[in-house]
């Protein structure tokens, strides 16, 4: 079915929320499968037994994403995030990127992965139009590295994948790290020097309390604040004015021409006013918040409507009532509650 709008919304009258926040930018989970089990986002404890996973016919076909894509573009989307799960396990990814990078009015498309499986298809999803990657690396210490991810990550296959995407093209990367007090936070200085210096820009993340199986506590956050202090200490930084508002990071350079580095710091510098982000699940569930409780399923309207504007209807509803900003409030009494898994969701 063609979704296409005849008409394109986005030209005459910005699509905006309660709090005119402009639809801009979409993540979609194309798998909810990972072969990590991060211990900050997908505990192995917390996959009880067979079926946890979606079956493979749940998800979205390629065909469909591609068409809620569209309408997406159509409402404003300028950009798109692939992410997952792990994004790189979706059987024929390439082929569904060089669909998406067929789309006109989409700028630019981007992947979130953990990098193991780069070196196999980093060359392929350059040639199929993919503009940008991030790589998850969390530290350089294989030992740690191994217990955050589950006992799954190996630190020389991260690296191959970094080295395999610099190979395809992909010059400046991003790389996310998860800082937890107590776990990794010793080693992130070692990380700041591996990256200081290359076109790559780290960002360090504060722990978030995504979903509700990664027991997360205030306690195991370490504000980014003082990480801008000590590294600021050792290689003088200055922030980067941004001339996006909706940017997650906030960019600081080093005063000695050595590149960038970022914090993500959702915990102590809620970033809600500027959030343009609409995510969708690997089976179509349509959110409109990283900590939402409830989303809304779109597979229906992609499968059987008649209507070919229908969908985009939808969407355009959803997000005219939107009025997210859990980051802001997330203090508050009572405000705790049942919330998606990052895994699901995709950061
Ligand atoms: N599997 C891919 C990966 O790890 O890059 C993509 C999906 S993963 C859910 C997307 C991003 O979310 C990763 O950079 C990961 O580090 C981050 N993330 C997961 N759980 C988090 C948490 N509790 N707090 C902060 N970031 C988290
Ligand atoms: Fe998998 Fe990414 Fe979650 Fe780690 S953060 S378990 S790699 S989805
Ligand atoms: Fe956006 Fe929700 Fe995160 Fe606020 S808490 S920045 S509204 S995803």
């Amino acid at each position: 079915m063609d979704m296409r709008l005849p008409l394109k919304f986005t030209e005459a009258v910005p699509l905006q929320d309660r709090f005119q926040r402009t639809l801009q930018e979409l993540r979609v989970s194309v798998i909810d499968r990972c072969n990590f089990r991060c211990t900050y986002c997908m505990p192995a404890d917390s996959l009880q037994g067979r079926g946890f996973f979606l079956p493979l016919e749940n998800l979205l076909t390629d065909h469909e994403i591609e068409d809620m894509v569209r309408a997406f573009v159509d409402l404003g989307v300028r950009k798109l995030r692939i992410t997952g799960g792990e994004p790189l396990l979706r059987p024929g990814l390439p082929a569904l990127v060089e669909q998406l990078a067929s789309i006109p009015g989409l700028n630019d498309i981007a992947l979130t992965t953990n990098g193991v499986m780069l070196p196999r298809l980093a060359g392929d999803l350059a040639d199929a139009g993919l503009n940008r990657i991030t790589v998850s690396l969390d530290t350089l210490d294989p030992k740690v590295l191994e217990e955050m991810s589950g006992g799954r990550a190996r630190l020389e296959q991260i690296l191959d994948g970094i080295q395999a995407a610099e190979e395809a093209g992909f010059q400046q990367l991003k790389i996310n790290t998860v800082v937890q007090k107590g776990v990794n936070d010793h080693t992130v200085m070692e990380l700041v020097e591996y990256f200081r210096g290359t076109p790559h820009r780290l960002r360090l993340i504060e722990f978030m309390d995504v979903g509700n199986s990664n027991r997360w506590s205030r306690d195991d956050v370490v504000p980014n604040a003082h990480w801008v202090e000590t590294i600021g200490r050792k290689w003088p930084i200055a922030p980067v004015g941004s001339r996006n508002p909706a940017e997650t990071a906030r960019r600081y350079k080093y005063l000695d021409g050595e590149g960038e580095i970022g914090f993500i710091s959702s915990i102590t510098q809620p970033f809600c006013g500027g959030c343009t982000r609409a995510r969708v699940t690997a089976d179509g569930i349509f959110y409109t918040c990283l900590f939402a409780d409830k989303g809304t399923n779109l597979m229906p309207l992609l499968r059987h409507a008649d209507d070919p504007g229908e969908l985009s209807r939808k969407i355009a509803s959803i997000w005219a009532k939107r009025n997210d900003r859990y980051s802001e409030q997330r203090d508050l009494p009572g405000h705790s509650r049942e919330k998606v898994e990052m895994y699901r969701l995709g950061g």
